[in-house]
């Protein structure tokens, strides 16, 4: 069994191949990859870069060149939801691109023919997500994530995203990565640790906070990996 991990940023995987400790590194399509074995099983890790574009590149590196069988991502994002503080998790139920509009033709936001607006996420993980929360005495939301090529600083627009999705937290790499992993039929779990609000403050919360929610995220993830090996 091969299981994907992926972040966005270096800060996000760090935690991951600080846990893992003894990996082999290799280069592929401008990226770096992580091998390592794990309690039995093979993980290969990899940030991916900032963005949409770059998170389909490594998502479906990991899928198609690694052979992943399931991908988990982890990373930190910003709150629309009220409930969502600096340092909560929150796992994805579905996703949806918030940037992608061809509303002119009449379609809703997000959509393209022969797309989706929302992706669902695997389940099985999302229930075996709730009982890592439980062993770790942690509390874990679900919700909507919405991602975009766009750090979001902004009231008006995180409002517009929250009204327009439904959406409770805002990133930019989940619904990529979501679209890659539902097209090859690779189980995916995107979690997400609140760096900020995306409101005018976010990127000085973002520096503020990134590498403490990265760790957040990550030793959840870990976790998450620890669960799976054992079943
Ligand atoms: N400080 C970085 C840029 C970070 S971009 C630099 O200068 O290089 C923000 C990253 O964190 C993205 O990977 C995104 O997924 C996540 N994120 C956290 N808060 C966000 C927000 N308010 N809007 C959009 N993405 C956010």
């Amino acid at each position: 069994m091969t299981i994907a991990i992926m972040g966005a940023m270096p800060e996000e995987i760090a935690p991951i191949l600080e846990a893992v400790g003894k990996y082999n590194t290799s280069e592929y399509a401008g990226n770096t990859y992580y091998e390592a074995s794990y309690k039995g099983v093979n993980l290969v890790i990899a940030y991916s870069k900032i963005g949409k574009v770059f998170s389909t590149l490594t998502a479906a590196t990991l899928c198609e060149h690694f052979g992943a069988q399931k991908l988990l991502f982890s990373g930190v994002a910003g709150a629309i939801s009220h409930d969502l503080k600096v340092g909560d998790l929150i796992v994805a139920t579905k996703l949806a691109q918030h940037d992608l509009d061809i509303t002119a033709f009449g379609h809703p936001f997000g959509y393209v023919p022969e797309g989706a607006v929302f992706i669902d996420s695997d389940s099985e993980m999302r229930k075996l997500a709730h009982e890592v929360a439980e062993d770790m005495g942690k509390s874990l939301q679900e919700g909507v994530i919405a991602t975009g090529d766009q750090f979001v600083a902004d009231e008006e627009r995180k409002n517009w995203i929250g009204e327009t999705f439904g959406a409770d937290a805002l990133e930019m790499e989940g619904a990529s990565v979501a679209v890659v992993c539902d097209a090859l039929n690779v189980p995916f779990f995107i979690l997400r640790a609140i760096s900020d609000a995306a409101d005018m403050d976010a990127s000085f919360s973002f520096d503020e906070f990134l590498e403490t929610s990265a760790v957040e995220s990550a030793a959840f993830v870990m976790k998450m990996v620890d669960k799976l090996v054992s079943k």
